[in-house]
């Protein structure tokens, strides 16, 4: 067998891949249906895209650290000592479920697939633990900027999909971010290190109403997350909240 051949037969296993995933991706999005829960295909009654039991075995984000988000298991969240030592820039986090279970492969489907349907449930999760209150708090509604090499190779924005539509059910504004310098990955860097890192990473085109609610889809360490809020305080910002569908553990990135 030559070299060409060869590749040939690489690339043709690549496609088998491809079919296969995406037979299960047509069976994931059949799992959005309206009607039917999105988790076990079940039923539904009312609007929510998912059914009762599903819901209650989601892996709910509580406790949690009202200031990071980042998840606890004693009886009542309370701020942890990484936020008592140094606050971040944001004020508190809103993170609805644990990057565990269902979750990932939910966000896989959104992120990789820009799937609208999964995007819609993301987004209907991230609402569903929002009181009224929290809802009638935002000015502006931020996302995080991809960085434009990333956009490119993906295609698709998925904090930004998030929060245009957030920012319509709200009623209030979008803001705007950019990435102005490409940071290193944040792998392997201790959380002082993430901080230098991401320092002015990030610009905010126009000025900002006082409160201000970040939105991404998964937050790992925070630390975008962070510096993105300094520059939302540098636009006039004045209170930051961080509301995101999923939480990682600290260190998990
Ligand atoms: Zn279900
Ligand atoms: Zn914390």
């Amino acid at each position: 067998m030559n070299g060409s051949s060869k590749l040939t037969d690489r690339v043709r296993g690549r496609q088998d891949l491809s079919t296969r995933l995406f037979d299960r991706v047509d069976e994931a999005l059949r799992h959005a249906l309206p009607g039917r829960c999105a988790f076990c295909l079940g039923a539904t009654d009312g609007e929510a895209p998912w059914c009762a039991s599903c819901f209650a075995e989601l892996p709910w984000n509580l406790p949690a650290c009202p200031c990071c988000g980042e998840p606890q298991y004693g009886p009542v969240g309370r701020v942890c000592g990484a936020c008592l030592r140094q606050p971040p820039a944001f004020d508190r986090t809103h993170a609805a479920l644990r990057y565990a279970d269902v979750v990932p492969g939910l966000v896989q489907r959104f992120k990789f697939h820009a799937s609208p349907r999964a995007g819609a449930v993301l987004l209907a999760l991230l609402e569903s633990g929002l009181s009224e209150a929290d809802r009638a708090w935002p000015e502006a509604v931020v996302p995080v900027p991809l960085h434009p090499r990333r956009a490119r190779q993906r295609g698709f924005d998925q904090a930004e999909w998030l929060a245009r539509r957030l920012a319509r059910r709200l009623g209030c504004p979008l803001g705007h971010a950019v990435r102005v310098r490409d940071t290193r990955s944040q792998r392997g860097l201790d959380r002082a290190e993430r901080r230098r890192n991401l320092n002015e990473a990030f610009r905010v085109r126009g000025a900002l109403p006082c409160r201000v609610v970040l939105v991404d889809d998964v937050m790992t360490t925070g630390g975008t997350l962070d510096a993105l809020a300094r520059a939302c305080r540098q636009a006039g910002a004045e209170a930051v909240e961080v509301w995101v569908f999923a939480r990682t553990p600290l260190d998990h990135d």
